[in-house]
């Protein structure tokens, strides 16, 4: 349904991305590493990485969870890589980024669900002369201790997607909910206090209203969340949760105008938003105010 013939032309863009790109992805795999703009074929590339940002995605490319709206893989993982987050900080270093994010698959086989991992990354890429650091993450089966450790390791950004409204929660991230995520949001806005952005974003077009879409922003709001980005589903093959409706562009600038209103003091809102596009934009937004 979402084959690039049939995308609505809001959808279609230059493809310049060719030699950029070729650049990076030999940095890449040299260091072993996988990007999610790389590996999700991200429409932002190009605007991202000549801008200095780009997402890492550490802990492997297999998920212990299957979300249907999902296309990573999922099953079985490996063992945590120790140099992982040197690896990170370096391919920082060698494409001259200025804002990096971090996110992983779930890991629920690890006693910390990755933490401890997300935390060592956000120490090295903050070494000296390192970058800002925006973290990704999944909800560590809602245990406190783990957010504590990420958010104690300092990002300037601590972002977790509640991905889509309450209702549609239990068909499409069986293994999550709602309210975990909320919790999970709140417990950093709270440990993290003022240095720390609290972020969240949603699909739109999985089934949801207009209602739902209001009542998930206000409780975002309410649990700490200060950054929010908005994008269009598009399902990643026939056997995902198909693409309900396309949202127009100018009802994702109307959701971005409510979601000031309801006190967002930064919102990406469009339908090639996705959860990093323009952090770092998002980021210094909130940190000039
Ligand atoms: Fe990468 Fe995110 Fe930008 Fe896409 S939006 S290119 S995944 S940093
Ligand atoms: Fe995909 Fe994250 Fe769900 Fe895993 S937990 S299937 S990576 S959305």
């Amino acid at each position: 349904e979402t084959g690039h013939g049939r995308l609505p032309e809001w959808f279609r863009r230059p493809l310049r991305t060719a030699h950029a790109y070729r650049g990076v992805s030999a940095v890449l795999s040299e260091l072993g590493l996988h990007t999610v703009c790389g590996s999700a074929q991200c429409p932002n590339r190009h605007e991202c990485w000549s801008g200095g940002t780009a997402t890492f995605m550490i802990l492997g490319d297999r998920c212990t969870r299957n979300c249907r709206f999902c296309a990573v893989a999922h099953g079985p993982e490996s063992p945590p890589q120790a140099d992982e987050p040197e690896r990170v900080a370096e391919a920082a270093r060698r494409l001259n980024l200025r804002h990096v994010v971090v996110t992983s698959v779930t890991r629920d086989d690890l006693p910390d669900g990755g933490a401890d991992l997300f935390a060592r990354t956000i120490e090295r890429l903050h070494e000296p002369g390192g970058v800002t650091v925006e973290v990704l993450t999944p909800d560590f089966g809602g245990d406190r201790a783990c957010v504590d450790r990420v958010i104690d390791a300092g990002p300037e950004v601590f972002n977790h997607n509640l991905e889509t409204v309450e209702r549609l929660q239990p068909a499409l991230r069986p293994e999550a909910s709602y309210g975990c995520s909320l919790d999970v949001l709140r417990a950093a806005a709270e440990r993290g206090g003022e240095a720390v952005l609290v972020k969240s974003g949603l699909m739109l077009g999985l089934g949801e209203t207009d209602a739902e879409i209001g009542q998930s922003l206000r409780d975002l709001h309410a649990a700490g969340c200060r950054a929010l980005t908005l994008g269009q589903y598009l399902a990643p093959t026939r056997g995902h949760a198909p693409v309900q409706r396309f949202v127009p562009p100018e009802r994702f600038e109307e959701w971005a105008r409510r979601a000031h209103e309801c006190g967002f003091e930064a919102v990406a809102s469009g339908p090639m938003v996705r959860s990093s596009y323009q952090a770092r934009e998002m980021w210094e937004t909130v940190s000039r105010a």
